[in-house]
């Protein structure tokens, strides 16, 4: 187990600073990486700690601060001689802020204890990004305050205020979680039973109302054709479909699907058809006409439709995609992770390989893949909504081979089957999405 390691910062004033050392020495004392963070004034009652056997780390940080209008030397509340000064020292404190979360950014600690003080540190806190502390875009890190410990690379991580610069997509995105704070709670369209671990965390650890009352879809009482023409016209009569499916064995056939917004260059589309044509296995293959496509199909390999004639269909456009998945044939589906195609295909019950894209798709991978385990990532590594690309064949056509073949195979759809059956229950009478719905409507009735 790693040591934990826990910051004190208090205000620079006996009263704050004496009960703090003490209360760095007792952390200590619980094997806890203690380390206070002090004005040079308080320098020595943590030496003197430490000289007594107390294995305390010490930070020292220069005040008064940059900027400040403080004499040089006024380091401490006791030397204010006018209340003037306090104001003047009151502001200094709010100067602390940028050294202090430099040094949260430099040691990554697990806990902050700050002083009341110091409001703003509890922001700073939880602005502290790991993703800041990796060296490079390959070296993996572990996304804090999960339940899980999920690794990722900063590469996958999209932050529209990377550099640090405010624009309006980063306006709207504090204001959603502003509002979101704010509101009564928040509609989940998900299922219990699928994230529990989440959903408490959700529940109990951020304290936000929530409400799981999915998976949406499956409430629907409505006739195929409104399956098929959800949110798009469909590219494709649904009979020649359903035909084409019903005409191979049960669980033969990958789906591959990327979703209604995020595109690939041609040469990753040719990619996509190399591997699928490598992994030997049936396919139906969604592909969204980009500009370039429109025009041309050079991404196509040579021959590629004449060879897969009775093995595959591309569907180029909108793919009828809840008929497709809910059709016994298909096996398996290749998804960028988009929630609403996630959550389709657990209730569909075939494992998935994993390829996410871009806004929160990398997380959704990982909940399939080694939350549920029912599903083997093809190893997307980079953040990019628009012409993506960068995954090669070989990894295409190993993911699809994983999920299709074999005992792993067999296992993940052994799970993905249960995660079916729990999906149904749940949107059921007396069902867990049943009973929080009707737990709300209750509460707003009240
Ligand atoms: N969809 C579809 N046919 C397509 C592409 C997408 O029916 O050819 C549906 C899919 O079933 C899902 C939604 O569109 O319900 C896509 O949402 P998701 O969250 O998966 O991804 P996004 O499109 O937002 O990236």
């Amino acid at each position: 187990m790693t040591r934990l390691h826990v910051f004190f910062f208090p205000l620079m004033a006996q009263g704050h600073m004496i009960p703090t050392l003490e209360m760095a020495k007792l952390f200590s004392s619980w094997a806890v990486q203690a380390t206070v963070i002090v004005t040079p004034r308080f320098v020595t009652p943590v030496e003197n700690a430490r000289k007594s056997g107390y294995n305390i780390g010490i930070h020292v940080m220069k005040f008064p601060p940059k900027n400040s209008e403080l004499l040089d030397g006024i380091t401490s509340l006791d030397q204010m001689n006018s209340d003037d000064m306090i104001i003047t020292f009151t502001r200094d404190l709010e100067l602390l802020q940028e050294p202090f979360e430099n040094l949260l950014e430099e040691y990554h600690p697990d806990c902050l204890v700050a002083d009341m003080f110091f409001p703003w540190a509890t922001d700073a806190a939880a602005k502290t990004r790991e993703d800041k502390n990796v060296s490079s875009d390959s070296e993996e890190f572990v996304l804090p305050n999960l339940p899980h410990p999920l690794k990722f690379k900063k590469t996958q991580i999209h932050n529209f205020d990377d550099a640090g610069i405010e624009n309006d997509f980063t306006k709207l995105s504090t204001k959603i979680k502003e509002s979101e704070t704010r509101s009564y709670g928040v509609l989940v369209n998900s299922f219990y039973e699928l994230e529990p671990d989440y959903a408490d965390h959700f529940r109990k650890v951020l304290k936000r109302n929530a409400w799981h009352i999915g998976p949406l879809f499956l409430n629907k009482k409505g006739e195929e054709d409104d399956k098929a023409q959800r949110g798009n016209e469909s590219a494709i009569d649904k009979h020649e479909c359903l035909e084409w499916l019903n005409s191979k064995e049960p669980n033969s056939v990958v789906y591959i699907c990327f979703g209604s917004i995020a595109t690939f260059t041609s040469k990753q589309l040719h990619e996509i058809a190399n591997g699928v044509e490598i992994s030997g296995q049936k396919f139906v293959w969604v592909v969204r006409k980009g500009k370039d496509e429109d025009q041309n199909e050079n991404w196509l390999p040579e021959g590629f439709e004449e060879r897969t004639r009775d093995k595959g269909l591309i569907i180029r456009g909108w793919a009828p995609q809840l008929l497709i998945l809910e059709n016994k044939a298909i096996g398996g589906f290749v998804t960028h992770c988009g929630w609403n195609s996630t959550l389709e295909g657990v209730c569909s019950g075939v494992p998935m390989v994993t390829w996410p894209v871009f806004a929160e798709q990398f997380f959704n991978e990982k909940l399939v893949t080694e939350v549920l385990r029912i599903g083997v990532s093809v190893g997307s590594k980079q953040w990019k909504r628009v012409a993506s690309e960068g995954v090669e064949r070989e990894a295409i056509a190993l993911g699809i081979r994983r999920i299709m073949e074999g005992e792993e195979g067999a296992e993940m759809r052994k799970r993905a089957q249960e995660y079916k059956e729990q999906a149904r229950m749940a949107v059921e009478e007396h069902g867990s999405s049943y009973t929080d719905l009707s737990a709300l409507l209750q509460e707003l009735i009240v």
